[in-house]
This record gives C-alpha cells, structure tokens and sequence, in this order.
C-alpha cells in the first residue's frame, strides 16, 4: 500500500525527532514558535486585520472607541495603525496577566511622532502600580525607558538610548523575578537592565481578579498622549525570555519563519550546573552496586529495577541505588530466547551495575484479573480529624463543594445552546477561558462540571439540601442537553429537509469547505444537517476535518482536540447516569457514541493512526475509556469496536504490525504531551476490564512504571519538559529528568496528576503491588490538595518546583476553566474515593490511606470508623461496627521504615511488617474490634535520579518545602548528618512545621508563597 508507505515513514521522521535528544521539536504545529512552547506564551496579537489573540487564549484585544485601522506596510503586510488621537490605544483582556512565572513583552513598533511620553504598552492597577515602556522616554527623563513600580519605595527603570523614529523596531522588555532583574533589548540585542528588583509581580498587577488595566499605545496615567505609529506582533509571555530566545523571535520575523534551527535548541539552559564526575549525596559513599539478573519473554524488554542494592563504605547504611538503564526505542534485543546483559550508570560513579537478562522462549505472559473493586462514592465519608478539625480533605472538598452549588448551570449549557442557534434563558453568561465563544474547546468545561455535579451529589448524603441541589443541577444539565441531541439531524420543521447519516454531514450554509469559525458571523447553526444523534458545544466541523488532517491551532482551517471535549461530556454524562439512573443521560451519550462510530468505523487504520499522534488536534482524553464504559453498560458491541478505534497504535504497539511499544515495554512516550497521553491509558486499563486483551493491561502496567520511575517529580507530577521546549511534555529521554525537565514555564500540569491517580488506582484493582498505593498518596498529599489556593477552590495550571517558585491559583468562582480547573473540580468532589477498597467477594477489605474517614460497607453490614491525625501524627486507629470473618489488609507504606505496630483491643500483635507491603490481618471481627496502627515517621530524602544532591525532604510521606521570602536562582543548600539527616531538623511533628538553619520548612499542602520543594543537598 503506497499510501500507508508514505505515512508511516512520517511517522518515522516525527519519532526520531521526538526521541533524538538534540531536537526541541517534538511535535509539529503551532505549539512551538520561535522555539518557545506555547505555554510559555500568554498572547500574541499580529494585528494583520484584526485585533484577535492569535494563542489558544482568546485574549482578544479591542480598541478604546471606534474601528482599529490597518495599513499595507512594504515589511510586513497587513498593518495596525495608531494616530495618535485620545481614543487611538488598545485594551487587552486583565485576565492576561494571571498564572505569571515572569514576564516577558516583545513586539514591532515604527513610530511616526517624535514625541515623549508614547507609551508602547501601559499595564497595571494605577499609574503608580505598573509596568511600562515609553521608547522615546517620558517628560521628566529622555531615552526608551521600561519601568516597574510596585510602590513608591520600589520602582526600578531601565533606560536606554531612545529608539529610532520611522522605521520598524523590535522591542523586548523582560521581568525576570528569579534573577530580580529588567532587561530591555532593542532589535535582538539588549541595551539595559536594572538590578536587585526585589518584587512579586501580584505587588505589581494585583491579586488574580484584582481590578487591572492593560493599555498598548497609551499610559495608565489620564490625560497623557497616546502613541502614533504602526504596530504588529506584540506578545506577552509568562516567562523570562532569554537572549537567545528574543534573538530568535527577532530574527525569525525578519525571515518570517516560524522556526529558525539556528536560533533554537536548549534555550532554556539556566539550571545551576554540577560536575558530571562528582558523585553526589549517597553515592559519594558508595562501594559497590550488585547485579541483578531479569527474566523477560521473547519480545518484551525486561523491567529493570531502578533501585539495586549498594554497599557503602565506613559502614554506611544507605538507601538502595538508583541505577539509570538505557532505554531502547524497539525491543531487538529481545527478539530471540538467550542470554544478554545490560549496563547501567550511577550518576557522578564510574560504577556500571549489570544487569543479566534472561529471554525466555515463551511470547505469553500472565495478566491479573481484578480482585478487588472500590466503593461507591456514597459509601465514604470524610471526617474531622481527632481534635475536631476539618482536614485539609475536608476543606478542600467544601471550598469545591459550597462554590459548585453556586454555578448557574446555563453558563456551562451557553454554548452548546449557542451552537444549536437556540435562545439563551434571561439572564445566562458564557464561561471564559477555554469555553469563551471564539475558543475551539468550549463545552470542556461542562463535560467535567457534569462529572463534578454527580460526584458531588454522591459524596453530599451527609447534607440533603445541598444533595438535592446537585440533583437539581444533574437534572436540568440532562434534560437541556437531551433536547439540544434530540434536535440534531432531523427536520427543523416537519416535513423539512435533514441529513440523519453522520457521514453525510454537509459543509456549513454558503460555505465551501467545512471550518472551525465559532464567530458571531462565522458559526453554522444547521443542526437539522448534522446527523443524529450529535451533541457538542460546537458544530461538527471540527470532527470532520480532524480526519481530513486539520492540526491544531487558532485558524478557520484547524481545530482543538474535538475528541478530547467529547470525552468529558460522555464521561460526565455516563457518571450522572451512574450515581442517579437517569436514562437521558445515557441516550445522550448512546446517540453520540452511535455518531462516533459511524463516522471513525470508516476511517482507514492508517489513518486513524495519523490522528491520535497529531499534537493537540488528535488529543482524545479517554475516549476509549468512555467508549468503554457505555459498551459495559449496554452490551453494544460497536461501542467496544469504537473504543478500540482510539488505540494509539504507535504508542501501545510501536507500529501497525504491533512490532513492539508500551505492550511491549518500550517506552513510545518520551517527549510527548502528557495529558495527551495519560488518559489513553486509563482507557487503556478500561479496555482491559471489558476486553480482557492482556496487550491493554500491559501497555498500562508498562506506562505506569516508567511514568513513576523515569519521568516523576518528588510531588508526583510527571510532564514539565524544557527539552522538548514544552512544559506540558515528558522530557525527551527517560531518566534525565535534571538534563531535560524543570521547564522554566513550570512543571507538573496538574491535570495529568489526576490522571496518574485515576490510573494507579485502576491497577491497584488488578494488581496489590504497594507502590501503587505509594504513589497514590504522594501524588494525593503533595499535588492534588497542594494545588488549591488557601481561601477558595481556585487552583493550579503547573506547579513549579524550581528555586524559590509560587503557585498560581486560577478560577476562583468557576467562571472559566482550563483542563486543568477542569479535573480540579473533579478531584475535589472525590478525594474519599481510595482509602478503601474491598475484594469482589466481599471477603476482605484494604485500607489503603490513613485519612479520618466512615466507611458503610453495606454488603457486609459492616462499618468501619478511621479516627486519626494523620499526617500530624503517625497511627491511626479503626473502629469496626458489625460482626463477621473477613481480612483487613493494611498498607504498611514504603517510608515506614522505623517500624510498623499493629494492636488488636489493645493487645500487641505479633507480625511481621515490611515497608512497602500490604498486611493481612484475619479475625472474626466483633461490633467495637479496635485495631490500632502506628508506623514513626522519619525525615529521608527523594533525589532527582540524574542529580542526586537536589532532593526533596519528606516526613513519612509528607513533602517539606523550605519557606522562601523571595524569589531566587540557585537551590537553597542544606548540609545533613549523612547517617541521621534528622540531627539538623527541629520542629513540632503535631504541626508538621519544622526550621533548618532557621528556614522554615511546611508541608507543600500547606505552602502558599515563595517556596523550594528541592535542595541542594550535602552529606556530612
Ligand atoms: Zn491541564
């Protein structure tokens, strides 16, 4: 097949770039301009004809009064010119400046008057808390000045000789808070800085939703001039660009290139470096590391230990070694039974452990079956700690909780009204963010507000108003949606023409191609034409030309994730039919899944595979899983088929002849989009539960491992890439990531973290293995209810862990969601959902987290009460109410390793605990049994695997972060006593709040400002 040749030897050029260390491009598309991934990004405004946000943001810039003017310019065509008249100046979005790193402003100018005070852009709370940059200099002071002032004591200029007039020049104003410092760059090349800027750019802008003003063209200040001259390309970036990149974006306009390789490459490489040669931390002590000996299967590559057992000198007893393997693109090694070995590296050692791989004969290996399942979310209840405390459980779910009784749902149903051209009801508001009008991802948003909706309504039976409330909300979202679907693809008026086929679908009326246009002017409305059974906050178009090969971006002719939308809804539609029966809801989710099908059953696997591994655009969330999950409800056999139409066949299986990938053990992910990726393989696990294919549980079992082992940060978050130059990627090699991750843009997307929860909780199910669990609450305890601002339900995008980073909290009042806002609300309204799960036979209970909590173990008519302070005290206690035989499996954590102690009515029990295993406690348990589990805390570090001196301090399973008073650069050094690193550390363990050399350090759940959750640590 020729056309299959062509496509799979694009898709061989897409993996070299991915997997070769050098390239910063990982995927193609707009995501990476001028070599800086797009989150770095805020805005763009071209202004070749419009003001629009040319980013996936929809900033849209408008001006103060009347029509914006272009003009034809001999450089760069099309445009924007301002002249000087009182109304001549743009307004841009405040929400702008949210979610800021840094700041970073560049853009063309050809000023017409030479004249002080032309304000290039004005952006700030007043004329006395703001950040702006005059080229000609103002009345007082000459030259092109770029000033920030966050009060009168603290306001820092940068001045240079003032620019050119009449002719185009690039002006680069950056804010950099790490190096404290402002820099302005004239055409590429820097031309001032001003020093020892001690300040927080919220002390500038205000806090999110602080009122703010951002002017181009005109000063904050009334009454001053405005500017007159031509503008194009004017950027905002969340991010401090260096020298190399602002070359690049200067030079690269001249060429009107997107990307120029030469000025490309590493551009973020600001990471304080160490010498390769010096071992650092535990392995400066280190003798010796053993081999290990493996077993595999012919075609799949082992799995190596990432942790060997090391001997250390002076009697040493350290922690076992992190051993980096190499990672092979294929499985040649495997491809016939024999013997073969593996070297690795210790970091900083000329130690090269071996590993001695056995491949057996056999192709088959065994997968596990589920044995266990959870409870419902009705099932647990959270409670107050023992002093009567909320916990920060607790908090978090009512922040969530309270502020989603509030939404209005026709703000969430606006747009899909909007779509279907019918009236909004008095009084309805549109979302923002990522579900305003011109956004090609609106209804995202709904998809998980109906998932939030239905686990809030489970989780609230401990109060029946707000319970009815969400009840209230699950049932009209239904209902409005149910009429919307009922209308696609059939007469507007009977006896009127429709298209019910799904592949028949016409382009839009007067139109001559389908387009993603979701203008005013611009959307289709003739639902009649869109085949049955559709449902969506946009028309089909996006879908269609998907197929046809549409990328991702912000054009007519490209689209955003269409699937990865749909994915929420059905998600959410099928959870509301899970918690409350109703049948709508379902045939909502039936009607599009048969629309699905019978559109994706006639695209060509080639094809199909061209799809799901375009950047973005082939973003598909869990589709498989949703698919899934209708066919378990249903039995309907196209819906199985349809999941399996969402197999990322180059990830779970290398290629289409199945040759190797995930199911294989080769690691296909390095270098892509987490988010993009993750959810494939909750549906992936989701395949295997209906299918039982073992290719499916493997893919996932394989995935997870290397996630956790390869690519994790110390709070449990997995993307955050500087190489490829994309803080939503995994760093492009496995087990690199002090070389290639620490993104400047920030690191571990949040929503990818509540994907890996939702991931190792679904192979717990299948597979007991501890680590799992381990995983579970350090992603739960150091990201999850880390990610919530103190005083609302606002929440993190990324959370940074390089020195002295901040969180950033967005969506306060849940008026405006990106994914990430998305699966907050998700999280928030089911955080009981893994403390416990049960065997399928009811004869065992596991108690996986140590969390005050009621379970009702209706089955058994069995209750089972956790009271406890945990984690600011190291035991708990369960209370069981009902008799009968059945086993308790209790998680003895990895970190407890000073012991764990297990009392029965008081009575110590004799057992023997291993860190890092499940222990079964068997009894016929009587009404009031009290088993009583303690396991001491102790301080121990988490290393990163290719830099081991920076390391993370957790207390048992707590992560610390060092309470910085500002930002900074260079990691915060700690020296411990290398045998007890405790020695150095005061504090109150009942507070969890403890100092170093005077620092405080709190847990990262409780960090609020400036924070180090790395070190740079020495061992004495
Ligand atoms: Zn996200």
């Amino acid at each position: 097949m020729k056309g299959f040749k062509e496509i799979s030897c694009f898709l061989v050029t897409a993996a070299f770039l991915t997997c070769s260390a050098g390239a910063a491009r990982a995927q193609g598309g707009d995501q990476i301009l001028d070599g800086i991934g797009e989150t770095g990004m805020i805005a763009r405004y071209v202004f070749d004809g419009d003001l629009k946000d040319w980013s996936r943001n929809s900033l849209h810039g408008k001006l103060a009064a009347g029509q914006p003017s272009f003009v034809q310019d001999e450089q760069f065509g099309k445009v924007l010119s301002l002249a000087g008249g009182q109304t001549d100046y743009l307004l841009l979005p405040p929400e702008a400046l949210v979610d800021l790193e840094s700041l970073s402003i560049t853009g063309w100018v050809n000023l017409r008057a030479d004249k002080k005070d032309q304000y290039f852009f004005d952006f700030g709370q007043s004329a006395s808390k703001h950040f702006f940059a005059a080229p000609l200099g103002s009345a007082s002071q000459a030259g092109y000045r770029a000033v920030v002032a966050a009060d009168q004591n603290r306001i820092y200029s940068a001045v240079a000789p003032a620019v050119s007039i009449n002719k185009w020049v690039h002006l680069t104003i950056v804010i950099d808070i790490p190096s404290k410092a402002i820099q302005t760059y004239i055409d590429g090349k820097q031309v001032a800085e001003a020093k020892n800027a001690s300040l927080e750019l919220a002390d500038v802008f205000g806090q999110s939703g602080a009122k703010r003003q951002l002017f181009i063209g005109k000063s904050l200040t009334a009454g001053m001039p405005t500017l007159k001259g031509l503008l194009h390309d004017f950027r905002i970036y969340r991010v401090p660009l260096t020298r190399k990149q602002i070359a690049g974006i200067y030079y690269n306009s001249l060429k009107d290139l997107h990307e120029d390789t030469a000025h490309m490459g590493k551009t973020e490489d600001d990471l304080p470096t160490f010498p390769m040669t010096k071992a650092q931390l535990y392995n400066a002590y280190l003798q010796e590391v053993a081999d290990v000996s493996v077993e595999t299967n012919v075609g799949e590559l082992p799995r190596l230990p990432s942790y060997v057992q090391g001997s250390y000198r002076d009697g040493m007893v350290g922690p076992k070694v992190r051993v980096i393997w190499p990672s092979p693109t294929d499985n040649n090694e495997v491809l016939s039974a024999g013997r073969y070995t593996v070297v690795g590296r210790v970091p900083g050692t000329d130690l090269k452990p071996k590993a001695i791989v056995t491949v057996r004969g056999s192709s088959k290996s065994a997968t596990p079956i589920s044995k266990l399942a959870s409870f419902q979310l009705d099932q647990v209840s959270l409670d107050s700690d023992m002093h009567d405390h909320d916990t920060k459980f607790i908090e978090n779910r009512d922040k969530f909780v309270l502020t989603l009784a509030k939404t209005d749902p026709n703000s969430f149903l606006y747009m899909f009204r909007h779509a279907f051209g019918q009236p909004q009801p008095q009084g309805a508001s549109p979302l923002g963010v990522w579900d305003s009008q011109d956004t090609k991802l609106r209804g995202h948003a709904t998809g998980h507000y109906l998932t939030a909706i239905a686990q809030a309504y489970a989780s609230t039976g401990y109060d029946k108003t707000l319970q009815a409330n969400f009840a209230q909300k699950m049932e009209y979202m239904v209902n409005t949606l149910f009429e919307l679907s009922q209308l696609a693809g059939k007469p507007q008026q009977a006896g009127g023409a429709a298209v019910a086929d799904p592949t028949a679908v016409p382009f839009g009326p007067g139109k001559t191609a389908y387009d993603s246009d979701l203008s005013q002017e611009g959307i289709r409305n003739d639902y009649w034409n869109w085949g049955e059974g559709f449902i969506s906050a946009y028309p089909p178009d996006q879908f269609i030309m998907l197929e046809q090969g549409a990328k991702y971006g912000g054009q007519k002719n490209q689209v955003w994730a269409p699937y990865y939308t749909l994915h929420k809804i059905l998600a959410g539609l099928i959870d509301i039919y899970e918690v409350s029966g109703n049948k709508k809801a379902l045939d909502v989710a039936t009607g599009m899944g048969d629309w699905v099908y019978a559109r994706l059953s006639k695209v060509p696997t080639e094809n199909l595979i061209k799809m799901w591994n375009t950047y973005i655009a082939g973003e598909f969330g869990g589709m498989n899983e949703s698919m899934a999950r209708l066919y378990a409800i249903t039995k309907e056999e196209n819906y199985l088929k349809t999941a399996q139409l969402f197999d990322n066949i180059k990830m779970f299986y290398g290629d289409a002849d199945h040759s190797h990938g995930l199911a294989k053990n080769v690691d296909t992910f390095r270098g892509l989009h987490a988010n993009q990726h993750i959810p494939q393989i909750v549906g992936s696990m989701e395949m295997y539960r209906v299918s039982n294919n073992p290719d499916y549980y493997k893919v996932a079992d394989n995935f997870w491992y290397k996630a956790v082992n390869d690519y994790m940060y110390s709070i449990g978050g997995v993307a955050g890439a500087r190489n490829p130059a994309n803080a939503e990627c995994f760093i492009s090699q496995p087990a690199t990531l002090y070389e290639n991750g620490f993104s400047a843009g920030g690191q571990n997307e949040t929503c990818a973290t509540y994907n890996m929860l939702k991931l190792t909780s679904n192979l717990f199910l299948f597979d007991q293995r501890t680590e799992l669990m381990d995983y579970y609450e350090r992603g739960l305890y150091n990201h999850i209810l880390a990610s919530v601002a103190k005083d609302s339900p606002a929440n993190t995008y990324h959370v940074p862990l390089r020195p002295g980073a901040i969180k950033q909290f967005g969506n306060p009042h849940m008026t405006g969601f990106t994914c990430c806002n998305g699966t907050a609300i998700e999280s928030s309204t089911k955080l009981q959902n893994a403390i416990y799960f049960k065997s399928r036979d009811n004869k065992a209970l596991y108690v996986n987290l140590y969390i005050p909590s009621t379970l009702d173990w209706a089955e058994r008519g069995v209750s089972v009460k956790q009271t406890t302070d945990f984690p600011k005290a190291d035991e708990t206690r369960l209370t069981i109410k009902g008799n009968g035989k059945f086993d308790v499996h209790v998680r003895v954590p990895a970190w407890a390793t000073k012991g764990f102690a297990v009392t029965i009515n008081g009575k110590v029990q004799q057992v023997a605990a291993v860190p890092g295993s499940y222990l079964k406690i068997s009894r016929k348990w009587k009404d009031g049994d009290v088993i009583d589990l303690k396991m001491p805390f102790q301080f121990h570090l988490d290393p990163v695997m290719d830099q081991p001196n920076i390391a993370s301090l957790f207390y048992g399973p707590i992560l610390l972060a060092a309470q910085e008073p500002e930002a900074r650069k260079d990691w915060r050094k700690v020296t411990f006593d290398a045998q007890d690193i405790g020695k150095a550390i005061q504090g109150d363990p009942a507070k969890l709040e403890f100092s170093i050399d005077n620092v405080v350090f709190k847990p990262f759940y409780d960090t609020y400002g400036r924070h180090s959750v790395y070190l740079d640590v020495t061992l004495k």
